[in-house]
């Protein structure tokens, strides 16, 4: 299995070290097709971007520039901030993005105040795992989410109803390189729910684009078609 792009990245618009550009430069010495720009979106308290103009622009002054050597989608990884899955206050930012990501992550600024009690307070009491997996299974239904990241980190879910969603929707799930947390057992879970996957390297840094480590692997050796992995060489 070859893995020709690379969809969840970050920059100095979060916390990345590198500029978008610095990040195409490298997708392209490492012999990439497709990357993907996707700074934490704005509710996250540490990492959001802060100027939205100046993070898109930034993205697409790559994307015209390198036009002819790989593609550059602008993208972002949202956050769960409210119970009933929305997104960010401002929804129309989405139409803006080429690829939008969405998962759990902390610190961030929740919508209402019963959301950051459950997420903050609650979310790893023993009867908080259906609350917390239908808070992600609703943004899921509510939103056109190209990819659940890192699914289970930093947060228990019933991953069985995740896999369902997430197959429904044909929202892609993450394997992440940073996180690999996911259990093998999880792994089949969504793998037999049929789902679609994507490996990413969640670089923070231009050395770890293209970085995957063995989830590629695990994909080819559970049998997973290249066609179900969204960044797969078909
Ligand atoms: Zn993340
Ligand atoms: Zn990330």
């Amino acid at each position: 299995m070859t893995i020709e792009a690379d969809l969840h990245t970050h920059t100095i618009f979060s916390h990345g070290k590198q500029t978008p550009e610095q990040m195409v430069q490298s997708a392209i010495k490492k012999g990439l097709k497709k990357i993907a720009i996707t700074d934490h979106a704005p509710s996250h308290i540490f990492y959001g971007v802060r100027n939205m103009p100046r993070y898109l622009d930034a993205i697409h002054r790559a994307q015209d520039k390198y036009s002819d050597k790989i593609m550059v989608l602008a993208g972002l990884e949202f956050n769960i901030v409210s119970l009933s899955g929305q997104l960010e206050a401002d929804e129309k930012l989405l139409d803006k993005l080429d690829i939008v990501l969405f998962g759990f992550h902390k610190a961030v600024l929740y919508r209402d105040f019963k959301s950051a009690q459950h997420f903050y307070l609650r979310r790893y009491a023993k009867d908080s795992i259906e609350k917390n997996t239908q808070s992600i299974i609703n943004a899921i239904d509510r939103n056109s989410i190209d990819i659940l990241v890192h699914p289970g980190h930093a947060i228990p879910v019933a991953h069985a109803a995740l896999a369902a969603a997430c197959a429904k929707r044909n929202t892609a799930v993450e394997l992440n390189a940073s996180h690999p947390d996911l259990a093998k057992e999880d792994f089949f879970t969504y793998e037999r729910a049929g789902v679609l996957f994507v490996v990413s390297s969640d670089a923070h840094s231009r050395q770890k684009v293209g970085v995957f480590g063995t989830m590629p692997e695990m994909l080819a050796q559970a049998g997973v078609e290249d066609a179900r992995v969204i960044n797969a060489a078909k």
